[in-house]
């Protein structure tokens, strides 16, 4: 799983991690619908195992799209330069849109997010992450759903990566160098 350097410490269960999910799902479903299905958007990779878990807790119509995110910079340092990879497939003007993301870390990634999807006009735009950590923040960003607030450390597990590995561990550590 691992390279002989690499240790990779539980941070958060399996279980810890549904049953937060399931909660995310209730608030989410408790909003409702607004005229048209719930565009949910899952921001590829890191968010792929989160948003999967996620969309199967909320009990609303919805359609589900893709967003390709890819950040410049190193492999555990955000540079806050983000390019797209993949553009969603639906127009987005009047719908209600909720952005599924793995981790707000600087809030960088997150900032030029909102402003490309606000510039296409939705009906209202919301942002759920897995994890939160404030200890970074760089920029201001709202979220309206936040699964755990994390300290400053790097993770890796359930969809997140370093270089391009543990995206498959069905729970999330952090990783340190041995
Ligand atoms: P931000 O722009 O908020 O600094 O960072 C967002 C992106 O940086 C995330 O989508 C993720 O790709 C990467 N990132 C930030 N912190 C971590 C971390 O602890 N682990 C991993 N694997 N990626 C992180």
């Amino acid at each position: 799983m691992s390279n002989s350097n690499e240790i990779m410490d539980p941070y958060l269960d399996a279980s810890q991690i549904a049953a937060r999910i399931a909660s995310l799902g209730r608030s989410i479903t408790e909003v409702g619908a607004g005229p048209s299905p719930l565009v949910v958007v899952c921001v590829l990779k890191g968010s792929f195992m989160f948003f999967a878990d996620l969309v199967r807790q909320i009990d609303l119509p919805t359609n589900l799209v893709f967003l390709g995110v890819s950040s410049y910079g190193g492999a555990t340092e955000s540079s806050g330069a983000v390019r797209l990879t993949h553009d969603l497939t639906l127009d987005i003007r009047d719908r209600d849109v909720l952005i599924v993301e793995d981790i707000v870390d600087t809030g960088l990634t997150m900032s030029y997010l909102l402003d490309i999807l606000r510039a296409r006009a939705p009906r209202s735009l919301r942002v759920c992450t897995l994890l939160h950590k404030p200890a970074r923040k760089r920029v201001d960003v709202p979220l309206d759903y936040v699964g755990f607030t994390i300290d400053d450390v790097f993770v890796v597990g359930y969809g997140l990566d370093y270089d391009e590995r543990y995206r498959n561990v069905p729970y999330i550590g952090v990783l340190r160098f041995a």
